[in-house]
Protein backbone atom coordinates (compact mmCIF):
# COMPACT_ATOMS: atom_id res chain seq x y z
CA UNK A 1 0.00 0.00 0.00
CA UNK A 2 1.66 3.37 -0.59
CA UNK A 3 -0.97 5.60 -2.25
CA UNK A 4 0.30 8.97 -1.31
CA UNK A 5 -2.77 10.45 0.32
CA UNK A 6 -2.03 13.85 0.72
CA UNK A 7 -1.76 13.83 -3.20
CA UNK A 8 -5.72 13.39 -2.81
CA UNK A 9 -6.19 17.04 -2.23
CA UNK A 10 -7.84 18.93 -4.70
CA UNK A 11 -5.67 22.55 -5.15
CA UNK A 12 -7.03 24.49 -3.33
CA UNK A 13 -6.67 22.34 -0.28
CA UNK A 14 -2.89 21.42 -1.33
CA UNK A 15 -1.71 24.78 -0.43
CA UNK A 16 -4.27 25.36 2.75
CA UNK A 17 -2.39 26.67 6.06
CA UNK A 18 -4.76 25.19 8.69
CA UNK A 19 -6.22 27.80 11.15
CA UNK A 20 -3.50 28.10 14.12
CA UNK A 21 -5.65 29.28 17.37
CA UNK A 22 -4.54 30.54 20.60
CA UNK A 23 -2.66 28.26 22.50
CA UNK A 24 -5.26 26.43 25.26
CA UNK A 25 -3.84 26.51 29.25
CA UNK A 26 -4.04 22.96 29.57
CA UNK A 27 -1.22 22.53 26.84
CA UNK A 28 1.17 24.83 28.26
CA UNK A 29 0.40 23.28 32.03
CA UNK A 30 1.20 19.77 30.29
CA UNK A 31 4.39 21.09 28.44
CA UNK A 32 6.20 23.41 31.12
CA UNK A 33 4.35 22.55 34.13
CA UNK A 34 3.27 25.69 35.38
CA UNK A 35 0.12 27.06 36.94
CA UNK A 36 -1.62 29.92 37.25
CA UNK A 37 -1.17 30.62 33.63
CA UNK A 38 -3.76 33.33 31.82
CA UNK A 39 -4.48 33.44 28.49
CA UNK A 40 -4.82 36.67 26.56
CA UNK A 41 -4.55 34.90 22.94
CA UNK A 42 -8.59 34.35 21.83
CA UNK A 43 -10.33 37.20 22.75
CA UNK A 44 -12.43 35.64 24.95
CA UNK A 45 -14.46 37.94 27.61
CA UNK A 46 -12.13 37.62 30.78
CA UNK A 47 -15.59 37.79 32.88
CA UNK A 48 -17.02 34.86 31.42
CA UNK A 49 -20.04 33.77 30.57
CA UNK A 50 -23.58 35.56 31.65
CA UNK A 51 -24.70 34.39 34.48
CA UNK A 52 -28.37 34.07 32.68
CA UNK A 53 -27.11 31.63 29.76
CA UNK A 54 -24.31 29.91 32.73
CA UNK A 55 -28.29 29.37 34.60
CA UNK A 56 -29.68 27.17 31.86
CA UNK A 57 -27.00 23.94 32.76
CA UNK A 58 -29.16 23.90 35.59
CA UNK A 59 -32.12 23.01 33.23
CA UNK A 60 -30.90 22.14 29.89
CA UNK A 61 -34.12 20.30 28.97
CA UNK A 62 -34.04 17.14 26.78
CA UNK A 63 -30.89 16.53 25.20
CA UNK A 64 -32.09 13.35 23.75
CA UNK A 65 -34.07 14.92 21.16
CA UNK A 66 -32.48 16.86 18.05
CA UNK A 67 -32.52 20.96 18.76
CA UNK A 68 -34.87 23.12 16.72
CA UNK A 69 -33.11 23.16 13.63
CA UNK A 70 -34.67 25.90 12.29
CA UNK A 71 -33.99 27.87 15.94
CA UNK A 72 -37.15 29.69 16.28
CA UNK A 73 -36.84 31.04 19.62
CA UNK A 74 -33.50 32.70 19.18
CA UNK A 75 -34.24 33.79 15.42
CA UNK A 76 -37.36 35.26 16.55
CA UNK A 77 -35.13 36.87 19.57
CA UNK A 78 -32.16 38.59 17.02
CA UNK A 79 -35.18 39.72 14.77
CA UNK A 80 -36.52 42.08 17.45
CA UNK A 81 -33.37 42.95 18.75
CA UNK A 82 -31.81 44.34 15.44
CA UNK A 83 -35.42 45.56 13.81
CA UNK A 84 -35.22 42.55 11.04
CA UNK A 85 -37.48 40.15 9.75
CA UNK A 86 -36.51 36.22 11.27
CA UNK A 87 -36.50 35.00 7.02
CA UNK A 88 -32.99 37.67 7.28
CA UNK A 89 -31.41 35.33 9.58
CA UNK A 90 -28.87 32.46 9.24
CA UNK A 91 -27.60 30.92 12.78
CA UNK A 92 -23.83 29.88 12.52
CA UNK A 93 -21.62 27.29 14.61
CA UNK A 94 -19.90 30.14 14.96
CA UNK A 95 -19.80 33.02 13.25
CA UNK A 96 -17.18 31.21 11.11
CA UNK A 97 -19.88 29.00 9.79
CA UNK A 98 -21.75 31.56 7.75
CA UNK A 99 -18.29 32.64 6.39
CA UNK A 100 -17.93 28.94 5.00
CA UNK A 101 -21.87 28.78 4.29
CA UNK A 102 -21.64 32.14 2.19
CA UNK A 103 -18.54 30.66 0.18
CA UNK A 104 -19.78 27.47 -0.50
CA UNK A 105 -23.11 28.38 -1.84
CA UNK A 106 -21.50 31.60 -4.38
CA UNK A 107 -18.25 30.87 -5.34
CA UNK A 108 -16.78 28.25 -7.70
CA UNK A 109 -12.94 27.68 -8.70
CA UNK A 110 -13.53 30.81 -11.60
CA UNK A 111 -14.68 33.48 -9.03
CA UNK A 112 -11.90 35.62 -6.98
CA UNK A 113 -12.53 37.18 -3.55
CA UNK A 114 -11.30 40.34 -2.06
CA UNK A 115 -9.65 41.05 1.30
CA UNK A 116 -7.74 42.96 2.97
CA UNK A 117 -3.99 42.21 3.87
CA UNK A 118 -3.44 41.34 7.62
CA UNK A 119 -7.33 40.45 7.80
CA UNK A 120 -8.89 37.52 10.28
CA UNK A 121 -7.20 34.17 8.77
CA UNK A 122 -10.60 32.29 7.76
CA UNK A 123 -10.90 34.52 4.69
CA UNK A 124 -8.22 33.08 3.01
CA UNK A 125 -9.02 29.34 4.60
CA UNK A 126 -12.89 29.39 2.91
CA UNK A 127 -11.85 31.09 -0.35
CA UNK A 128 -8.60 28.80 -0.83
CA UNK A 129 -10.81 25.55 0.42
CA UNK A 130 -13.74 26.30 -2.71
CA UNK A 131 -10.16 26.57 -4.90
CA UNK A 132 -11.63 30.40 -5.75
CA UNK A 133 -8.78 32.92 -6.13
CA UNK A 134 -7.71 35.10 -3.09
CA UNK A 135 -7.37 38.76 -4.08
CA UNK A 136 -5.76 40.27 -1.11
CA UNK A 137 -5.42 44.27 -1.24
CA UNK A 138 -2.57 46.10 0.76
CA UNK A 139 -2.97 47.47 4.12
CA UNK A 140 -2.58 51.57 4.66
CA UNK A 141 -1.32 51.66 8.05
CA UNK A 142 -2.38 48.56 8.90
CA UNK A 143 -5.92 49.15 7.99
CA UNK A 144 -8.10 47.99 5.31
CA UNK A 145 -7.93 50.65 2.06
CA UNK A 146 -11.42 50.66 1.00
CA UNK A 147 -10.51 53.00 -1.79
CA UNK A 148 -7.95 49.68 -2.85
CA UNK A 149 -10.45 47.32 -2.34
CA UNK A 150 -13.14 48.50 -4.51
CA UNK A 151 -10.50 49.02 -7.21
CA UNK A 152 -9.69 45.36 -7.01
CA UNK A 153 -13.18 44.30 -8.45
CA UNK A 154 -12.88 42.70 -11.58
CA UNK A 155 -16.06 40.77 -13.86
CA UNK A 156 -15.17 38.08 -11.55
CA UNK A 157 -15.23 39.18 -8.05
CA UNK A 158 -17.95 37.36 -6.31
CA UNK A 159 -17.29 38.33 -2.81
CA UNK A 160 -15.81 40.99 -0.57
CA UNK A 161 -14.71 40.47 3.59
CA UNK A 162 -15.08 43.20 5.92
CA UNK A 163 -13.74 43.07 9.03
CA UNK A 164 -14.92 45.52 11.41
CA UNK A 165 -13.70 46.45 13.28
CA UNK A 166 -10.53 43.99 12.10
CA UNK A 167 -8.98 40.98 13.73
CA UNK A 168 -5.74 41.34 14.37
CA UNK A 169 -5.17 44.80 14.06
CA UNK A 170 -8.47 46.48 16.18
CA UNK A 171 -8.44 48.92 13.16
CA UNK A 172 -12.07 50.27 12.07
CA UNK A 173 -13.31 51.54 8.51
CA UNK A 174 -15.86 54.64 9.26
CA UNK A 175 -19.41 55.57 8.83
CA UNK A 176 -18.85 57.01 5.56
CA UNK A 177 -15.98 55.15 4.06
CA UNK A 178 -17.44 51.94 4.74
CA UNK A 179 -20.91 53.43 3.19
CA UNK A 180 -18.92 54.76 -0.06
CA UNK A 181 -17.59 51.16 0.00
CA UNK A 182 -20.92 49.34 -0.53
CA UNK A 183 -22.45 52.44 -2.52
CA UNK A 184 -19.68 51.42 -5.35
CA UNK A 185 -19.64 47.76 -5.72
CA UNK A 186 -21.42 46.23 -8.05
CA UNK A 187 -24.73 44.54 -6.97
CA UNK A 188 -23.88 40.93 -7.84
CA UNK A 189 -20.83 41.17 -5.39
CA UNK A 190 -21.58 40.15 -1.86
CA UNK A 191 -19.77 41.78 0.53
CA UNK A 192 -19.64 40.33 4.17
CA UNK A 193 -19.33 42.96 6.96
CA UNK A 194 -18.14 40.73 9.79
CA UNK A 195 -18.92 42.52 13.05
CA UNK A 196 -17.62 39.98 15.62
CA UNK A 197 -17.07 42.90 17.78
CA UNK A 198 -18.96 44.95 17.86
CA UNK A 199 -19.88 45.39 20.86
CA UNK A 200 -16.50 46.26 21.79
CA UNK A 201 -16.76 49.08 19.33
CA UNK A 202 -18.30 52.24 21.00
CA UNK A 203 -16.45 55.21 18.95
CA UNK A 204 -19.08 57.71 17.57
CA UNK A 205 -17.84 57.28 13.92
CA UNK A 206 -18.59 52.99 13.98
CA UNK A 207 -21.24 52.37 12.08
CA UNK A 208 -23.78 49.43 12.57
CA UNK A 209 -24.34 47.86 9.23
CA UNK A 210 -27.34 46.33 10.58
CA UNK A 211 -29.42 49.76 9.79
CA UNK A 212 -28.14 49.15 6.30
CA UNK A 213 -29.46 45.86 4.94
CA UNK A 214 -32.54 47.52 3.44
CA UNK A 215 -30.32 49.45 1.42
CA UNK A 216 -27.71 47.00 -0.02
CA UNK A 217 -29.69 43.54 -0.76
CA UNK A 218 -25.96 42.35 -1.17
CA UNK A 219 -24.82 43.31 2.25
CA UNK A 220 -24.43 40.06 4.58
CA UNK A 221 -23.59 41.14 7.73
CA UNK A 222 -22.09 38.59 10.83
CA UNK A 223 -22.16 38.65 14.83
CA UNK A 224 -21.35 36.53 17.26
CA UNK A 225 -22.01 35.51 20.75
CA UNK A 226 -18.29 33.91 21.16
CA UNK A 227 -16.75 37.19 21.96
CA UNK A 228 -18.56 39.91 24.13
CA UNK A 229 -20.87 37.22 24.52
CA UNK A 230 -18.47 34.95 26.41
CA UNK A 231 -19.70 32.00 25.02
CA UNK A 232 -16.87 31.02 22.56
CA UNK A 233 -17.36 27.14 23.96
CA UNK A 234 -20.57 26.84 22.88
CA UNK A 235 -19.72 28.03 19.11
CA UNK A 236 -22.86 30.40 17.76
CA UNK A 237 -23.12 33.02 15.64
CA UNK A 238 -24.91 34.31 12.98
CA UNK A 239 -25.51 36.55 9.98
CA UNK A 240 -28.38 38.87 8.49
CA UNK A 241 -28.68 39.37 5.08
CA UNK A 242 -31.37 40.08 2.45
CA UNK A 243 -33.97 37.02 2.46
CA UNK A 244 -32.95 35.46 -0.67
CA UNK A 245 -29.49 35.19 -0.49
CA UNK A 246 -30.58 33.90 3.47
CA UNK A 247 -32.18 31.47 1.49
CA UNK A 248 -29.02 30.70 -0.34
CA UNK A 249 -27.26 29.82 3.09
CA UNK A 250 -30.17 27.79 4.30
CA UNK A 251 -29.68 25.39 1.82
CA UNK A 252 -26.00 24.51 2.32
CA UNK A 253 -26.29 24.26 6.13
CA UNK A 254 -25.98 20.86 8.03
CA UNK A 255 -30.00 20.46 9.44
CA UNK A 256 -28.71 20.74 12.93
CA UNK A 257 -25.81 22.56 13.07
CA UNK A 258 -26.81 24.79 16.04
CA UNK A 259 -26.81 22.53 19.93
CA UNK A 260 -29.60 22.82 21.70
CA UNK A 261 -27.62 24.63 24.85
CA UNK A 262 -26.14 27.37 22.45
CA UNK A 263 -29.71 28.30 21.26
CA UNK A 264 -31.23 28.51 24.69
CA UNK A 265 -27.91 30.29 26.36
CA UNK A 266 -27.42 32.70 23.09
CA UNK A 267 -30.93 33.47 23.83
CA UNK A 268 -30.42 34.45 27.48
CA UNK A 269 -26.89 36.22 27.08
CA UNK A 270 -29.13 38.21 24.87
CA UNK A 271 -31.21 39.39 27.38
CA UNK A 272 -28.36 40.09 29.81
CA UNK A 273 -27.53 43.66 29.21
CA UNK A 274 -26.08 44.28 32.64
CA UNK A 275 -23.02 41.60 31.59
CA UNK A 276 -22.93 43.64 28.43
CA UNK A 277 -22.48 46.56 30.24
CA UNK A 278 -19.50 45.22 32.77
CA UNK A 279 -17.52 43.69 29.61
CA UNK A 280 -17.56 46.90 27.40
CA UNK A 281 -16.51 48.99 31.12
CA UNK A 282 -13.82 46.36 31.67
CA UNK A 283 -12.16 46.35 28.20
CA UNK A 284 -12.10 50.45 28.23
CA UNK A 285 -10.56 50.31 31.35
CA UNK A 286 -8.62 47.70 30.41
CA UNK A 287 -7.53 48.63 27.16
CA UNK A 288 -6.52 52.04 29.21
CA UNK A 289 -4.17 49.77 31.36
CA UNK A 290 -2.36 48.49 28.54
CA UNK A 291 -1.69 51.65 26.58
CA UNK A 292 -0.77 53.71 29.50
CA UNK A 293 2.20 50.37 30.16
CA UNK A 294 2.80 50.59 26.00
CA UNK A 295 3.94 54.42 26.42
CA UNK A 296 5.62 54.13 29.58
CA UNK A 297 7.96 51.25 28.02
CA UNK A 298 7.89 53.20 24.85
CA UNK A 299 6.68 50.54 22.54
CA UNK A 300 4.02 51.19 19.68
CA UNK A 301 0.73 49.89 19.13
CA UNK A 302 -2.11 50.11 16.24
CA UNK A 303 -5.11 51.16 17.74
CA UNK A 304 -7.68 49.51 18.18
CA UNK A 305 -11.59 49.43 18.65
CA UNK A 306 -11.76 45.68 19.62
CA UNK A 307 -11.15 43.71 23.14
CA UNK A 308 -7.86 43.21 21.81
CA UNK A 309 -4.62 45.05 20.78
CA UNK A 310 -1.60 44.79 18.41
CA UNK A 311 1.71 46.21 20.07
CA UNK A 312 5.21 46.58 17.89
CA UNK A 313 8.06 44.49 19.55
CA UNK A 314 10.38 45.67 17.24
CA UNK A 315 11.81 42.52 16.88
CA UNK A 316 10.33 38.54 16.39
CA UNK A 317 7.41 38.88 17.79
CA UNK A 318 7.37 34.79 18.53
CA UNK A 319 10.62 35.39 20.52
CA UNK A 320 9.00 36.97 23.47
CA UNK A 321 5.74 35.77 22.98
CA UNK A 322 7.86 32.44 23.79
CA UNK A 323 9.47 33.77 26.82
CA UNK A 324 6.01 35.06 27.98
CA UNK A 325 4.53 31.46 27.89
CA UNK A 326 7.61 30.53 30.40
CA UNK A 327 6.03 33.67 32.17
CA UNK A 328 2.73 31.63 32.58
CA UNK A 329 1.30 34.06 30.13
CA UNK A 330 -0.40 33.06 26.90
CA UNK A 331 -0.74 35.77 24.12
CA UNK A 332 -0.88 35.53 20.01
CA UNK A 333 1.67 35.88 17.90
CA UNK A 334 0.54 37.26 14.42
CA UNK A 335 3.58 36.72 12.12
CA UNK A 336 1.12 34.44 10.05
CA UNK A 337 -0.59 37.95 9.73
CA UNK A 338 2.08 39.46 7.82
CA UNK A 339 3.06 41.22 11.01
CA UNK A 340 6.11 39.87 12.19
CA UNK A 341 7.00 42.00 15.11
CA UNK A 342 3.79 42.48 16.66
CA UNK A 343 1.68 40.49 19.35
CA UNK A 344 -2.00 40.67 19.83
CA UNK A 345 -2.58 40.98 23.49
CA UNK A 346 -6.05 40.29 24.40
CA UNK A 347 -7.76 42.30 26.85
CA UNK A 348 -7.66 40.85 30.48
CA UNK A 349 -9.61 41.59 34.01
CA UNK A 350 -7.28 43.97 35.77
CA UNK A 351 -4.85 41.69 37.70
CA UNK A 352 -4.93 39.86 34.52
CA UNK A 353 -3.49 42.71 32.35
CA UNK A 354 -1.12 43.52 35.45
CA UNK A 355 0.21 39.53 34.95
CA UNK A 356 1.13 40.83 31.56
CA UNK A 357 2.57 44.03 32.16
CA UNK A 358 4.89 43.15 34.63
CA UNK A 359 5.62 40.05 32.85
CA UNK A 360 6.59 41.49 29.35
CA UNK A 361 8.99 44.12 31.46
CA UNK A 362 10.54 41.30 32.53
CA UNK A 363 11.30 39.42 29.21
CA UNK A 364 12.15 42.36 27.81
CA UNK A 365 14.65 43.76 30.29
CA UNK A 366 16.11 40.31 30.66
CA UNK A 367 16.71 40.26 27.11
C1 LIG B 1 -13.48 35.47 16.41
C2 LIG B 1 -13.85 36.00 15.08
C3 LIG B 1 -14.86 35.44 14.30
C4 LIG B 1 -15.60 34.18 14.52
O1 LIG B 1 -15.79 33.71 15.72
P1 LIG B 1 -16.83 32.55 15.97
O2 LIG B 1 -16.39 32.03 17.30
O3 LIG B 1 -16.73 31.55 14.88
O4 LIG B 1 -18.16 33.21 15.99
C5 LIG B 1 -15.18 36.02 13.11
N1 LIG B 1 -14.54 37.10 12.68
C6 LIG B 1 -13.57 37.67 13.38
C7 LIG B 1 -12.91 38.88 12.83
C8 LIG B 1 -13.17 37.13 14.60
O5 LIG B 1 -12.15 37.65 15.26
Amino acid sequence: MSCDLLQLATPGVASLQPYEPGKPVEDLERELGLKNIIKLASNENPLGSSPKAMAILNNPGDLARYPDGNGFRLKAALAEYHGVQAEQITLGNGSNEILELIARAILTPAHEVIFSEHAFAVYPLVTQAIGARAVVVPAKNHSHDPHAMVAAVTSNSRLMFVANPNNPTGTWLQRPELRQLLESVPDDLIVVVDEAYFDYAQEPDYPNCMEWLADFPNLLVTRTFSKAYGLAGLRIGYGVTHRDLADLLNRVRQPFNINSLALACAEAALQDSEHMKRTISNNQSGMRQLIDAFNTLGLEYIPSTGNFICVDMKRPGREIYNRLLHEGVIVRPVDNYGLPNHLRVTIGREEENERFIKALKKVIGDS
